[in-house]
């Protein structure tokens, strides 16, 4: 059986990883030529999935 005490320390785990991979992708972005798509209310970089809303 699973307890809580695993279970959080699982999830904590996890989110140690995804700030690892934010940060990861920020770099990457940071340092990404991007080539924007537009879409109706945004841009997105097709290389990097950067996104910038559009407002005028
Ligand atoms: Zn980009």
């Amino acid at each position: 059986m699973t307890t809580a005490a695993a279970l959080l320390q699982e999830i904590r785990k996890g989110k140690d990883q995804l700030v690892r991979l934010e940060q990861q992708l920020r770099e990457i972005q940071q340092q990404c030529e991007h080539e924007f798509h537009e879409e109706q209310a945004y841009r997105l970089c097709r290389k990097c999935n950067w996104m910038e809303s559009l407002h005028y």
